[in-house]
């Protein structure tokens, strides 16, 4: 399906509201029938009727079917978080006495499921370096029932093959789920490889303005059919009309997005690659990146998120560098018009920090829609108050 058809056509029936060329938000929980045959119908199958809006609602659908579409799946489920796309992609496929694996250092909530929720009902977690196939086999126990991938991490951009490591899954029955916020259905279409569930934050890229919360799952319609019907309902975290509306809107201009930020991100680089204060640049589309060449068979795209190593011999330097900046702002998430930093070290109490340890220096950068120079500049000053 075009690109364009998608993003600007595909299941908005303007006919059905006076021809408006944008989608109204129907804000209503409910939705009434003229007989009883009729909510006998909606009664027997949710997944296919306008009941109530935990459920189906008409504004959510017409997201629903153009993400859906991005990713080449049968069907989509728009959640209100990234992290409630992943409690019931997981949730869904584990019982009491399953084993789970998952790649290191997954998202921090997904983390926080496999490590203090699951356990509570007899579900445990196995984490591996997931850049080499043989991890995933040695790691694969009789009762493992998913595993889960995030590729590109998105904290230090560890790339799975997921190619390799679905047909694995495949042939020892696990259902595979892909955390794709890195690339979005744009950059990289898990599904096309064999992955079963694909999710992302639409937070992130797709909202693209950072003013909306939301999350994506998207698999095989009889995959997609089980989890509407228990856990989508159940957590009845499904994304309101209005946040909805909101993530169509941003789903609008996020193909020219995306490759804005990916022409700016690649004169950043270059930029801090050469400076002198820049121990090393962590990006999956930079050459020296270890696993560059499956970076690029694997992915169109890698966007703007990257982390740099700054030279410092003091936690102090760190900061300065960090509170000297006048337009990149200090603040978590990503994917939004405005660029910012994380630094490692605000994750640890100061006292702690070690110049020794790499990881203490990094600075996690998302390179947002600004002119580049502006951003260059920006950096420049950061690392001139550091002398
Ligand atoms: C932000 C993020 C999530 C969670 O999404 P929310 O919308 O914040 O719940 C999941 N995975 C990755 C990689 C993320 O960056």
């Amino acid at each position: 399906m075009d690109i364009s058809y998608i993003i600007n056509e595909l299941a908005e029936d303007r006919e059905n509201y006076f021809n408006a060329v944008v989608p109204p938000i129907i804000q209503s929980s409910n939705f009434a029938f003229k007989t009883v045959d009729e909510m006998r119908h909606a009664f027997a199958d949710e997944y296919a009727t306008y009941l109530y809006s935990r459920g189906l609602n008409p504004t959510v659908d017409i997201l629903r079917k153009k993400l859906a579409a991005l990713d080449n799946a049968d069907d989509c489920l728009v959640f209100n978080s990234g992290a409630a796309a992943i409690f019931a992609a997981v949730l869904a496929n584990v019982k009491s006495g399953d084993h789970i694996v998952s790649v290191n250092k997954p998202y921090t909530w997904a983390q926080r499921m496999f490590n203090q929720i699951l356990p509570r009902f007899g579900v445990t977690t196995s984490y591996i370096d997931g850049r080499d196939i043989e991890n995933f086999e040695r790691a694969i126990l009789p009762n493992t029932t998913v595993i889960y991938l995030e590729s590109p991490n998105s904290w230090d951009y560890a790339i799975q093959d997921l190619k390799a490591v679905a047909e694995l899954a495949k042939a020892e029955n696990i259902v595979t789920i892909a955390d794709n916020s890195y690339c979005t259905p744009i950059y990289q279409k898990p599904l096309d490889f064999g992955i079963d569930l694909a999710l992302q934050s639409a937070t992130k890229y797709i909202g693209g303005h950072s003013d909306t919360v939301a999350g994506v799952l998207c698999g095989g319609k009889e995959m997609m059919g089980r989890i509407f019907n228990s856990e989508f309902m159940n957590i009845g975290s499904g994304l309101s009309p209005f946040n909805a509306w909101l993530i169509i809107r941003g789903l609008r201009t996020l193909p020219m997005r995306l490759e804005r930020i990916s022409q700016t991100t690649q004169q950043v680089v270059n930029y801090l690659k050469q400076h002198e204060k820049v121990e090393a640049v962590i990006f999956p589309f930079d050459e020296n990146f270890p696993q560059y060449e499956l970076a690029r068979q694997q992915m169109q795209g890698a966007c703007g998120l990257l982390t740099f190593i700054i030279k410092a011999h003091t936690v102090e330097e760190v900061e300065t560098f960090c509170n000297s900046l006048q337009h990149i702002l200090m603040a978590v998430s990503w994917g939004g018009h405005e660029s910012l930093i994380i630094p490692r070290c605000s994750g640890i109490p100061s006292k702690n920090f070690n110049a020794q340890k790499t990881e203490h220096r990094m600075i996690r950068l998302y390179v947002g829609l600004e002119e580049p120079e502006y951003l260059i500049k920006d950096l420049e000053r950061g690392f001139e108050k550091m002398n």
